[in-house]
């Protein structure tokens, strides 16, 4: 079929069912983009039934314009609208006629719309588009009553109809309710955090779900399982044409066997049904099978069939009438005998809870007693039957009951506009703020709590660190809130920045397609995905080069990932990141070793955890988990020390050189056209309705489409510029020692002690107490991977980190106490470690977020940013898989605005460099015969020649800093740690670029090495 056919029958299908909602579509306007220049449009009809084929026209934009600017106009205004439809229907022209905005009274409308639904004058066509930014849809006042309606956008004609849909049910609501005293209106915070919730996860649920087909089962469905199934999908049709339930909302299920359930799943329209969408839900558990999932309201079923074994089918649906009921708080008294005799007594009434939630549970199970039946407060209907007819006639005889009633009071009393809004006080803060404000209180009384925008937001000043942690950790409260956004100062500290001391107009006006902020391994990850695309793509990095952040102080280990929760987005990038690094390695000529990862035991029961673990990995996709006796461990590590009894080996750990990953990431978008300005920092954004319009910068203003924000520890306050904050760095620093490589052998993987296991040295500043000793040895492991030493990728052994909580995002000062504490702590583990081993110690800085995850989405109140923050440990690791999602997301959003094409060009390979420490002699003869340069070495502990420095000043990403070639190649980093090879490199470098001895830095443009020359330097 063509894409006009397809939209054709589209539209018609959304006008018959518009039709059997009720909803007039007389003088209504329905018109569906089907690209830029072309709309299909159902013109107005006098009556509903009147559409024939001469009413549906495809048209140009001028077209568009004669036939209804107002469309042509949100068209032109919003290229994400696909849909738009205007109607004059019954109780939204009702509303718009009372000139009264319609506030949210129940969920389906607070989490499809949002907070309210706003009236405006139908000739201002600039507030409306204003409004449509933030909602799908408003009312239209106009003089003429008879234009009086509403307009509902959405990105797809469904989208489209459900919001008409909604809407009218809103305003009919909202209305009648006043029949029954008035509606009660949800809190706007819980409405807000509905909104989002919809908006973040719910809606995309829909056009992403793939139906599941008996393939999909690993055991065989009974025929009588398969009726059951099918009858389902019928009922849930049924239940659609008669307007009992909206789009994907509602749900039904019915007992299947004595311990399951079959239920309808989440998310996806009943028109689309399948017999296997439908979901078996173990009925005490909730576990359910296959890939789909059941209903969010699964645990509701469950509880009333626990509670009622005569019931066999229930039913929740959001009916209109019953809704009025449900938004008044009232009961539902049937009047008429029948009807009254299905449903066995008055419908009761449950107790708000947020959907989803236990407590909604619970409220329904109290209200469903001897009753069938429960108007559930500000949300629908619950009906239980002992047969599907049964349930599916309580359905229809509880909705006619409220009907009937409403009915008979607004011919005794006419229908007046609703008073204003009266807040429901039993619903105005999510559950558990009032618990989060205690704790607070009891920490600080300086500190005050409030939720804004869906967040939980602490201010105040207090005088320790500590403080403002615990304030923030206290916050937490996952399921509820989108994040903490704790400002709370600590007195006297004000951040110190490292900022570039250049400031020019070089990037002043510049209009790329995106803008991705930060230069450590995820930016430039993201800039190498995206040179995927034929983009303009611009990164900017506030340092000197890339991988000066945590990118370039960290272990440089590719986590294995059992640890982390499976909720977590850290365990999802970790696992995707840690299958890729191997190809990407290759690629881009950066080592990488898969040498494992272990977990030591000290006692033998700790194996119950590596049991534990090894689960976990099962479930998780990571292969190759198992336990290893001492014996057979020390195959992997043969210099254990005598008290470990065995441990966990984790085969798929790997390791790589962080810095060398990031730059090599980085010069392969270069090589495929991306562009990269180091000093380069952003210091400002403009917003406009939810749109980044401006970047301010100390190299000029950038009007970039879409923009990135891999800020590392400072990606919370770039969230805060762009206008979209929802979470909070706490910075957390992390020492590692390096050894030299003569101390490499003490360890052959990344290795770590488990977290049960207690070494000597800890014993003894353990409290006596056993619980106490428990909580506290678990205590110093809880925020780092419990990695102790590390078999570094050059050969080195790596020693740490530690982790401390600092208010300084640029505190990368070592300590003496520390390193001290750290090498006597492995020395334990490492039992040949000597301190003469030690040639350099490092502090990196982790952007920890107080919901200790990863913080990457696309923008909730800004509609052209993603971020990528809280990138803490293992942001290494991850980095590749979180730049392939983001990279698809961004290309997601720019179509929207412009063609995106594959790049014709992109070379995933970056060239491969020379490097002599890795050749035999024949083939380092060969290189040299070639270019003697290469036969001169100037780094001898790492065998670094002059023409490999050549080399890396002539690559595209050339930094001349003698910090800039140690990255690139390592000269520095071996045991004379730059005492003969510094001044060597110095001197290429001012020979190479013909600038005097002197202009050559060692890293930023500040850090001058020598003021005037004493002696000739020879080469
Ligand atoms: C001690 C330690 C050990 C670790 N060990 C491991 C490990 O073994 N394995 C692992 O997977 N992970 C590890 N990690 C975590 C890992 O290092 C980080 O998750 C990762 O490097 C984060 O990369 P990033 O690009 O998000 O941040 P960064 O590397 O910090 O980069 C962010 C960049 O943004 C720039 N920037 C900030 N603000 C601006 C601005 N306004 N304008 C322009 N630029 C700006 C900064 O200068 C910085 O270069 C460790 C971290 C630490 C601290």
């Amino acid at each position: 079929m063509s894409n006009v056919k397809k939209a054709l029958a589209a539209l018609k299908n959304c006008i018959g069912r518009l039709k059997s909602a009720n909803i007039e579509l007389n003088h209504a306007f329905l018109a569906l983009r089907l690209s830029d220049q072309t709309y299909l449009a159902a013109v107005p009809v006098m009556h509903s039934d009147c559409y024939d084929h001469h009413h549906f026209k495809v048209l140009n934009l001028a077209g568009l314009l004669t036939c209804n600017k107002l469309a042509h106009a949100i068209f032109l205004a919003n290229s994400k609208t696909n849909a738009v439809i205007l109607t004059h229907s019954r109780f939204c022209s009702q509303a718009a006629e009372n000139g009264m905005d319609i506030p949210a009274v129940l969920d389906d409308m607070a989490q499809i719309i949002g907070l309210t639904i706003k009236i405006c004058d139908i000739g201002d066509q600039q507030k409306i588009n204003q409004l449509l930014k933030s909602s799908r849809g408003c009312l239209l006042k106009s003089p003429d009553t008879a234009k009086q309606g509403a307009v509902a956008v959405g990105k797809n004609l469904g989208e489209a109809f459900i919001v008409t849909l909604l809407m009218e049910k809103a305003a009919q609501v909202y209305l009648q309710a006043n029949l029954l005293g008035g509606a009660k209106i949800l809190s706007p915070i819980e409405s807000q955090v509905m909104h989002l919730g919809y908006e973040l996860a719910y809606s995309k649920l829909s056009g992403s779900v793939s139906h599941q087909t008996a393939a999909d089962f690993p055991r065989p469905i009974s025929a009588h399982e398969l009726d059951l199934r099918g009858q389902l999908v019928d009922l849930g049709q049924s239940l659609a044409r008669e307007n009992l339930v909206q789009g994907t909302w509602g749900n039904i299920s019915i007992r299947l066997d004595v311990q399951h359930m079959l239920c309808t799943p989440s998310g996806i329209d009943y028109a689309t049904l399948t017999p296997y969408d439908m979901v078996r839900v173990a009925i005490d558990t909730l576990k359910y099978e296959g890939r789909i999932k059941p209903t969010g309201e699964k645990a509701l079923h469950a509880a009333l069939y626990l509670n009622h074994p005569e019931v066999h089918c229930i039913i929740h649906t959001h009916p209109v009438h019953c809704s009025v009921f449900a938004a008044a708080h009232k009961k539902i008294k049937p009047t008429d005998p029948v009807l009254r005799e299905c449903l066995g007594g008055d419908v009761a009434v449950a107790r708000y809870a947020f959907p989803t939630s236990k407590q909604l549970s619970k409220n329904v199970v109290k209200a469903i007693k001897d009753n069938r039946a429960c108007v559930m407060e500000n949300h629908g209907m619950v009906v239980c039957g002992s047969t599907l007819e049964d349930a599916h006639a309580k359905c229809l005889a509880a909705e006619n009951s409220a009907r009937i009633i409403l009915e008979q009071i607004s011919q005794k009393q006419p229908m007046t506009a609703p008073k204003p809004t009266v807040i429901n006080k039993g619903v105005k803060h999510m559950p558990h703020f009032k618990k989060i404000c205690k704790q607070i209180r009891v920490l600080s009384p300086r500190i005050t709590v409030t939720e804004e925008r869906g967040c939980i937001v602490l201010r105040g000043e207090v005088d320790d660190w500590a403080t403002v942690v615990k304030a923030g950790q206290l916050a937490v409260d996952k399921k509820n809130y989108l994040g903490v956004i704790n400002d709370v100062r600590l007195t006297d500290f004000v951040q110190q920045r490292q900022t570039p001391t250049v400031e020019d107009r070089s990037l002043n006006g510049e209009k790329p397609d995106v803008l991705i902020i930060g230069g450590g391994i995820v930016g430039c990850a993201i800039a190498r995905e995206l040179s995927r695309y034929n983009l303009d793509i611009l990164l900017v990095e506030k340092k000197s080069d890339v991988a000066l952040g945590a990118t370039g102080a960290n272990g440089g280990v590719v986590h294995v990932g059992v640890n982390f929760s499976k909720k977590s987005q850290k365990y999802r990038y970790n696992l995707r990141g840690n299958r890729i690094y191997e190809a990407l390695s290759k690629q881009l000529s950066v080592p990488f070793e898969q040498q494992g990862q272990v977990m030591l035991c000290v006692k033998n029961w700790e194996r119950i955890l590596v049991w534990i673990l090894k689960l976990k990995a099962r479930t998780m996709g990571i292969p190759g988990v198992k336990y290893l006796k001492r014996e057979a461990l020390l195959q992997h590590e043969p210099h254990l020390p005598g008290f470990v009894v065995g441990g966990m080996y984790m085969p798929t750990g790997g390791i790589t050189n962080p810095f060398e990953m990031a730059i090599a990431l980085a010069e392969n978008a270069i090589q495929n056209k991306a562009r990269i300005s180091l000093s380069t920092i952003v210091t400002g954004m403009e917003t406009r309705d939810g749109h980044v319009t401006q970047v301010a910068t100390n190299r000029g203003r950038l009007y970039p489409k879409l923009v990135i924000n891999a800020a590392g520890v400072y990606a919370d306050e770039i969230a805060e510029l762009g206008g979209d904050r929802t979470f909070t760095i706490h910075p957390r620093r992390g020492t590692d020692i390096i050894t030299d490589k003569n101390a490499g052998y003490m360890v052959g993987s990344s290795m770590g002690i488990s977290p049960f296991a207690i070494l000597p040295q800890q014993l003894s500043t353990l409290p006596k107490n056993p619980l106490k000793r428990m909580i506290n040895g678990f205590a110093g492991t809880s925020h780092t991977k419990g990695v102790g030493l590390i078999h570094s990728i050059h050969g080195n052994m790596l020693i740490g980190p530690n982790a401390i909580e600092t208010p300084d995002r640029e505190d990368t000062a070592t300590h003496y106490d520390e390193v001290n504490g750290i090498l006597a702590m492995q020395q334990q583990i490492a039992t040949e470690l000597k301190p003469s081993d030690v040639i350099a110690y490092f502090t990196g800085v982790r952007a920890a977020t107080y919901e200790e995850d990863f913080v990457v989405r696309k923008g909730i109140f800004t509609d052209n940013i993603i971020h990528a923050g809280g990138i803490q440990s293992p942001g290494v690791t991850a980095a590749p898989a979180i730049a392939a999602e983001i990279a698809e997301w961004s290309v997601q959003m720019l179509s929207h605005t412009m063609n995106v094409a594959a790049n014709p060009d992109f070379d995933p390979v970056r060239k491969p460099r020379h490097r002599l420490n890795s050749l035999d002699d024949s083939q380092r003869n060969a290189l040299i015969r070639a270019n003697p340069d290469y036969g001169i070495i100037v780094c001898r502990c790492e065998e670094i020649s002059k023409g490999e420095i050549i080399d890396a000043l002539n690559a595209c990403l050339s930094v001349p800093t003698l910090d800039g070639i140690k990255r690139r190649l390592r000269p520095g980093m071996g045991r004379c740690q730059g005492g003969f090879c510094a001044p060597l490199v110095a001197g290429i470098i001012a020979e190479h670029f013909k600038i005097p001895l002197s202009a050559v830095k060692k890293s930023s443009e500040n850090s001058v090495i020598l003021y005037r020359q004493t002696k000739g330097v020879a080469l």
